[in-house]
């Protein structure tokens, strides 16, 4: 079984809210409007809205990793931009 599961990664998130608007149901806002995942497992009635989720995201910060297993290790570091 391949769980899904939302990351937020925290460096490249700029707070747009973007991804709680689509996914309230997984994703609430900080008072800041940076997201709180209800809970990192996505249920598979939601999976593709999470999909749109993280599409949606302009700063590439949501991700949806498989759960089974280890993460494939993403190390996209290097662009800590502003914008
Ligand atoms: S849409 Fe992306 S950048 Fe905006 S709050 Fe969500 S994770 Fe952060």
């Amino acid at each position: 079984m391949t769980d899904r599961h939302l990351r937020v990664n925290p460096i490249r998130c700029e707070a747009h809210g973007v991804c709680a608007e689509l996914l309230p149901e997984l994703i609430r806002l900080d008072r800041w409007g940076y997201p709180i995942l209800v809970t990192r497992s996505v249920p598979p009635n939601l999976e593709s809205l999470a999909r749109r989720a993280v599409a949606s995201c302009p700063a590439l910060a949501l991700l949806l990793d498989r759960g089974s297993g280890q993460s494939s290790g993403q190390s996209s570091r290097g662009s800590s931009g502003t914008g």
